[in-house]
């Protein structure tokens, strides 16, 4: 059986990288990042006041306060600048405008008592208060964001700030989600005794949509050998990636494996030494990957997050494809058996400086409502038999796993 790192690294190494296409920036969040955005000039480009107030010159302020100039001029955010110097003097200044080339700092308006054309200053200013440099964001020539970012809301304020109106990301990978079972039935329909309401693809196609891809949920499958293999057949013709839950184990009626030989995907594992989710399968026929996933609720949503966005990432050039771990300590002890790596679904408490990983009571791989009051998946060391309370642990976040 692979481990989890090694089945990891399979699923990155056999990802086909998608081609790139424009979006506008409406379009552009979430995306991932096909070019590097350069900063055609300095961000900010002018000198200006972050400030209401008035645009001065620090060495004016000579000797004891209180002070007094004439005000001449007004510069507002957007307007002409009183540029003309006349000694002694000082303008009306408004934030977001440009700084008077004359003027070297801003007196915020509640420190200036202002009698008609002429302003009383009860404290000086040192030069550069209040004034946003030119350049001080980030300076022309600069790399504004770099090739793999996935695009979050700020990124795509500096695309606007940097002046881009479009930019070049990966194209979505088409994903088919196909859910195996002859227990399954729609949500909200009637179906036998011992029928069960499918649940899998709605959670799954929500996080292949987090992870970028476009998604189409085919027709539920039976468990048969034909019925499995047409399925994946038909996925496989509109799919840069086939997504399968259930039927991937070893069970009589597990049908996924067979079919998937038979009709020539090339499998490169059909077990990863995890816990939930041992049966898991990758495979690849052309450029086209096939993933099957387990069929329990939990299995599925957690190998998911672990090999399915993974690989969508990876495939739109994502710099940083894998989830991230944070540290926790764990917030009870327990025995385990060695031989696989676990997600446990905990929660968090803030515990002081750090924070506190407790398990949920039904670890069941079924259990989806464990899963969907913890906060974290709490990563137990494959060779750990006896974790203690206090001790250092990996720590997932849901929310970053999309889940
Ligand atoms: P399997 O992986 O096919 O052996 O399924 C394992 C367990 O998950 C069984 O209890 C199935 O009924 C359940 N299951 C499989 N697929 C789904 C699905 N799409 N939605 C909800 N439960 C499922
Ligand atoms: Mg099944």
């Amino acid at each position: 059986m692979l481990n989890f790192r090694d089945a990891q690294q399979r699923v990155l190494a056999l990802a086909p990288r998608m081609g790139a296409e424009r979006v506008g920036l409406e379009e552009a969040g979430g995306r991932v990042l096909a070019e590097d955005v350069l900063c055609p000039s300095d961000v900010p480009s002018f000198d200006g006041s972050v400030m209401d107030g008035y645009a001065v010159r620090a060495g004016d302020f000579v000797g004891e306060g209180p002070w007094e100039f004439p005000v001449r001029g007004e510069s507002r955010a957007g307007g002409d600048v009183p540029d003309q110097f006349v000694p002694k003097t000082v303008a009306r200044i408004f934030t977001g405008a440009r700084l008077p080339t004359w003027a070297d700092a801003v007196v915020m308006q509640e420190h200036v008592e202002r009698a008609g054309d002429r302003a009383r200053f009860e404290r000086g200013a040192k030069e550069g208060t209040f004034v946003r440099k030119r350049g001080d964001d980030l300076r022309s020539g600069a790399v504004a964001i770099a090739r793999g970012a996935r695009l979050r809301p700020a990124h795509v304020a500096l695309a606007g700030t940097v002046d881009r109106a479009w930019l070049t990301v990966a194209r979505r990978p088409r994903v088919v989600l196909l859910a195996t079972g002859d227990e399954l039935r729609s949500p909200g329909t009637q179906g036998p005794l011992g029928s069960i309401a499918e649940s899998n693809t709605v959670g799954l196609a929500a996080m292949a949509r987090r992870a970028g891809a476009h998604v189409a949920i085919a027709p539920l499958v039976a468990d048969d050998l034909n019925a499995t293999k047409e399925a994946f057949e038909a996925a496989l013709s509109n799919a840069d990636v086939v997504i399968s839950v259930g039927g991937v184990s070893v069970g009589d009626h597990d049908r996924v494996r067979p079919a998937l030989e038979a009709i020539g995907v090339t499998l490169d594992f059909y077990r990863v030494a995890m816990k939930p989710g041992k049966p898991l399968a990758l495979g690849k026929r052309g450029e086209r990957i096939v993933l099957g996933l387990p069929g329990n609720p939990v299995s599925a949503m957690v190998t998911f997050a672990f090999f399915g966005a993974p690989l969508l990432r990876a495939m739109q050039g994502d710099a940083a494809p894998l989830p991230r771990a944070w540290r926790a300590r764990a917030g009870r002890s327990m025995t385990r058996e060695a031989g696989r790596l676990e997600f446990a679904r905990a929660s968090l408490a803030r515990d002081g400086a750090s924070w506190t990983a407790t398990p949920l009571d039904n670890q069941a791989s079924g259990a989806i409502a464990t899963l969907a009051r913890a906060d974290a998946l709490m990563a137990i060391p494959a060779e750990c038999t006896e974790l203690r309370a206090g001790d250092d642990v990996d720590v997932y976040l849901l929310e970053e796993l999309g889940i």
